[in-house]
């Protein structure tokens, strides 16, 4: 699943194309994603010049005239693919999964540009699109989540009154979108990684110093993947058919079986899956 680092190089990707644009024309294949696409989704977007593409979390905004919105959630499997009308063979696939070629199934919606179109693909249909009118309600939209990594309100004294009374594993805290929103799988264990923290501690044993660790591993790690292109996990490209690299980043995900990076650490890194998703950590340095 794609975390906010990938979702923010789909943003880049998406932005610098369909910026300024105006859609022609909406074709609706499947309106059946995780929330059903709306009676009058092609009419909001027809003839639409699109403002532009921010991002909140792992959510894409389109910003369309009259302050309205239209979300993107990619989901478990959703990938965006944009396709040039003139140049045969010419695409490009936006999103977190990359194939090669325009996948032949599952292609449930289109949105149509004067020289290019942009194709939503999701086997999995966990992802979906959401038309929002106005700015507040944008914003109520996401009220229920937390802050970014980024975003200033992510500080010590909401990380000690979040976890107060609370007797969960730290991974569980740090991936639950209510804490702190874009971290997944991923990002979860290289963070804790950084910060020398075991995934399963409890929350009640972690200090102040852990704290703030994890508050500002959260922000470089995210900040370094961005700026290396994301993961490509499966083949993810940018629009430019760039790969991201982070991924050779990596000190503990998908390392299961090697030796710490860590130097002066003679641990190995060992996978544990609870609850359907992998861990990754060192079994000497990660306390
Ligand atoms: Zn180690």
């Amino acid at each position: 699943m794609p975390e906010l680092p990938e979702v923010e190089i789909v943003r880049q990707s998406l932005d610098k194309n369909i910026k300024h644009k105006k859609v022609q024309k909406v074709i609706v294949r499947n309106r059946n994603l995780r929330i059903k696409l709306p009676n009058n989704f092609k009419k909001i977007l027809e003839n639409k010049k699109i403002d532009k593409v921010s991002r909140f979390s792992k959510y894409l905004i389109i910003h369309l005239p009259k302050d309205e919105f239209c979300i993107i959630h990619l989901g478990m499997s959703g990938t965006i693919h944009l396709i040039k009308h003139k140049k045969k063979n010419y695409l490009t696939n936006l999103s977190f999964y990359n194939l090669p070629v325009v996948p032949k199934k599952h292609n449930h919606v289109e949105i149509v540009f004067n020289k290019f179109k942009i194709i939503y693909n999701d086997p999995r249909r966990f992802g979906f699109f959401q038309i929002i009118k106005s700015s507040s309600n944008l914003k109520k939209r996401f009220a229920h989540l937390g802050p970014e990594p980024f975003n200033i309100r992510f500080n010590l004294n909401y990380f000690k009154n979040f976890i107060r009374g609370k007797n969960r594993k730290i991974k569980d805290l740090i991936i639950d979108q209510n804490f702190v929103s874009g971290i997944g799988n991923i990002y979860a264990s290289e963070i804790l990684f950084v910060s020398k923290i075991n995934p399963n501690k409890k929350i009640k044993f972690i200090n102040e110093k852990e704290c703030s660790q994890i508050i500002k591993n959260s922000k470089s790690i995210l900040l370094k993947a961005i700026n290396k292109g994301g993961s490509s996990i499966r083949d993810f490209k940018n629009a430019d058919g760039f790969k991201g690299s982070f991924q050779s980043s990596f000190k503990v995900y998908q390392r299961e079986g090697l030796n710490c990076k860590r130097k002066s650490c003679e641990g190995i890194i060992i996978k544990k899956v609870i609850a359907n998703r992998s861990t990754f950590f060192c079994n000497s340095c990660q306390n």
